[in-house]
C-alpha cells in the first residue's frame, strides 16, 4: 500500500507510482479504474485487488466489485489464476482488433458521406485543420486529436450500432497507444494528413465509395505499421 492508499502490489514495472487516488466526487468506482486501466496508470497483467482497490477509490468494496464485473464485461479486466488482472492482450490479439476496426471504419466512412450533416462536417473541417497545426513533438496532443477527429466520423455515421463497435475496440487499442501515429516511417505524419483530408472531402462530397476506399487504406497502413513495430521489437506507446 503506498502512502497515498493505492494498491502498489502489482507488476515489475513500477505501478507504486499510482498517486493521485481520483476524486470520488467526480468519478464513480466504474469511471476510476476504467481510466486507469485506459490510461495506462493500472499496466496490462497487473492484480486488481478489490481491498486495495476500495481504499484507492474511497468507497467500499461492493461498488469495487460491480464495477470489476462491468469491466470484466469491457474485456478490459480478465480472471486468472492470480484473481482479477488487467486484461493483456498479445500482439496477435491486437491485430486481430486492427482487422475488424479496418473494416468497421470504412463502413463508418462510408455511411457518414451518405448521413453527414453541416454540422458534421464543420467539426471534422475544425478537426482537421487542429490536426495540422499540432506540432509532431507534441505526442499527446496528435493522439488526443487524431481520436477526436475519428471519433468525429464514427459520429457523422449517426449509427449507433457503429458507434458502440467502434468505442469497444477503441478500448482495446487506446492501452496500445499510438505508436502508428509517429513511429511510423519518416514522412508518415504528412502521409497521414494527406489521408485524412481525402476522407474529408470525400464525405463533404457525400461519396460513399471513396470514403470506405479511403478509410479502408487509412486503417491498414497503420495495421501494417503495427506489425513493423512487432517485427523491430519496440516496445508498446
Ligand atoms: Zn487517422
Amino acid at each position: 500500500m503506498s502512502p497515498s492508499g493505492a494498491p502498489v502490489r502489482s507488476t515489475a514495472r513500477g505501478a507504486s507510482k499510482w498517486t493521485a487516488a481520483p476524486d470520488p466526487a467526480r468519478l464513480t468506482p466504474y469511471e476510476a479504474l476504467k481510466k486507469a486501466i485506459l490510461s495506462g496508470e493500472f499496466k496490462p497483467g497487473q492484480p486488481l485487488v478489490e481491498n486495495a482497490l476500495a481504499e484507492w477509490c474511497q468507497t467500499s468494496r461492493t461498488p469495487v466489485r460491480e464495477a470489476l464485473r462491468r469491466l470484466e464485461q469491457d474485456g478490459l479486466v480478465d480472471s486468472s489464476d492470480r484473481g482479477l488482472v488487467v486484461r493483456k492482450l498479445t500482439p496477435e490479439e491486437i491485430l486481430d482488433v486492427y482487422d475488424v476496426r479496418i473494416v468497421l471504419e470504412g463502413t463508418a466512412a462510408r455511411v457518414a458521406a451518405e448521413r453527414r450533416t453541416d454540422h458534421d462536417l464543420r467539426l471534422l473541417r475544425l478537426l482537421l485543420q487542429k490536426l495540422n497545426d499540432v506540432s509532431e513533438s507534441d505526442r499527446d496532443s496528435m493522439v488526443e486529436v487524431n481520436e477526436q477527429f475519428h471519433r468525429a466520423i464514427w459520429k457523422a455515421s449517426h449509427n449507433a450500432a457503429l458507434l458502440d463497435l467502434l468505442e469497444r475496440l477503441h478500448l482495446h487499442l487506446a492501452r496500445y497507444p499510438g505508436a502508428t501515429l509517429s513511429l511510423g516511417a519518416p514522412g508518415r505524419w504528412a502521409a497521414t494528413h494527406r489521408e485524412h483530408k481525402r476522407l474529408v472531402d470525400a464525405i463533404d462530397k457525400r461519396d460513399g465509395d471513396t470514403a470506405h476506399r479511403v478509410a479502408l487504406a487509412h486503417f491498414s497502413n497503420a495495421r501494417d505499421i503495427r506489425l513493423e513495430l512487432f517485427a523491430d521489437g519496440l516496445p508498446e506507446g
